[in-house]
């Protein structure tokens, strides 16, 4: 079977780069090894330049993609030295059920999905793909003139295309994720974000409290273990905003790609251009949504115009994607003056205290290593 675009992950960035190029008449193939729904690991927390990709690109969400309350405001910032900042959004965040979300952008984009289809190798060349899978049992192939790779943060496709850059600058940077779900309260308005910066900002932990539910996410190296560092999340959070948790908890394990901290980016080569955390498009918060749209639309965007041409992709890619990367490159990060990301930080960076000074010496430190 051929196809003119084979998509590698049924993400937010393989959903966009396949919507872009199915909406321009291509056939497009979007591959994923979950059967959709799937869960993901995420809080859920979309900035507003994401949503307006999203509805620019997909038109309103459906109520079952959001949760409740979905008006999404920024971040508050709680230190273990007692500190409390708000970081707000410069516009309307929305808050996402990332499993519907995803479900919806796969179905609703024009490309042909395969579900419940694993990608085992991948054979990328000028103008031409090639793709294994295994569906349940049964292996197949597709070929195709171009390949998306949007398979998250240990993605096949970067390994195969550029084994060099995963090596070198993939591999060092990926850090693993728990995100625990317990029954609970606390008291915290449900529209923002929490991020507790915790042991001069060594630990960083985030949350959510929305009705009757607790989200606690932390990542940890190998140096340590995910529970002394979640119970240390627990415990702050029960001091500080009365965190009081019940009943049975369930735990997702992930892996995320930090390559972009240090302003390293794979963008593929050839024919096979990478999107979202496998080119490692994630914000040095932690934020992949938006970043994984754009770098999707922009694929998307580059085959477009590569097709025709004898020109590939890639090239088109690495002169489009250069604002993006500049913007995300770790010294790009440390210029932008009171924004890191989408999130204003000049209220914070405005307060004259010491323990204020400190607490955003200490983020900064932590967010740009
Ligand atoms: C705990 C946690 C909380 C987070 N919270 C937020 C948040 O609040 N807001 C935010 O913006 N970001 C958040 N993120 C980051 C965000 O979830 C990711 O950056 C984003 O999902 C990346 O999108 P993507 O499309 O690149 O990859 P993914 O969403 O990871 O999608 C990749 C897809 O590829 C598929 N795949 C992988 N390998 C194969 C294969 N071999 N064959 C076929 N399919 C394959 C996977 O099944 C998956 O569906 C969070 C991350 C974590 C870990």
């Amino acid at each position: 079977m051929h196809y003119d675009v084979a998509v590698v992950g049924a993400g937010p960035a393989g959903c966009m780069a396949a919507r872009e190029l199915a909406s321009r008449g291509f056939k497009v193939l979007l591959l994923d090894k979950e059967g959709l729904p799937r869960e993901k690991a995420c809080m859920g927390l979309l900035s507003p330049e994401g949503r307006r990709l999203l509805e620019e690109g997909f038109g309103p969400l459906p109520a079952e993609c959001l949760l409740e309350p979905a008006e999404a405001l920024g971040v508050k910032v709680l230190s273990e030295g007692g500190g409390e900042y708000l970081l707000p959004f410069s516009g309307e965040g929305l808050w996402v059920r990332r499993a519907s979300l995803d479900a919806f952008l796969a179905r609703s984009g024009g490309a042909e999905v395969w579900d419940g289809c694993r990608v085992t190798e991948v054979t990328a060349g000028r103008f031409y793909a090639r793709v294994r899978f295994l569906r349940g049992e049964e292996e197949g192939e597709a070929e195709a003139t171009y390949l998306v790779g949007a398979d998250g943060a240990e993605s096949l496709v970067s390994k195969t295309v550029r084994p060099e850059l995963y090596r070198l600058h993939t591999l060092p940077a990926l850090e693993r994720t728990v995100l625990v779900l317990s029954e609970g309260e606390a008291d915290w308005d449900p529209r923002w974000l929490g991020l507790a910066v915790l042991a001069r900002g060594e630990r960083l932990g985030r949350f959510f409290v929305r009705a009757g539910t607790v989200g606690m996410a932390i990542s940890w190296g190998q140096e340590r273990h995910w529970q002394g560092e979640l119970e240390a999340l627990r415990e702050f959070l029960s001091r500080r905003i009365g965190l009081a948790l019940r009943g049975e908890s369930v735990r997702m394990v992930s892996v995320s790609n930090r390559m972009a901290r240090s302003g390293r980016f794979n963008l593929g080569a050839g024919s096979a251009l990478l999107a979202g955390e496998a080119a490692g498009f994630l914000d040095p918060w932690g934020f992949g949504i938006r970043l994984a749209l754009e770098s999707g639309k922009l694929a998307g965007e580059c085959i477009a115009e590569s097709a025709g041409e004898n020109v590939t992709p890639h090239l088109h890619y690495l002169r489009r994607a250069q604002p993006m990367l500049e913007m995300w490159a770790a010294g790009g990060r440390k210029r932008s003056a009171g924004r890191v990301g989408e999130l204003d930080l000049s209220p914070w960076a405005g307060e004259k205290g010491r323990t204020a000074r400190r607490d955003l010496r200490s983020l900064r430190r932590r967010l740009s290593r």
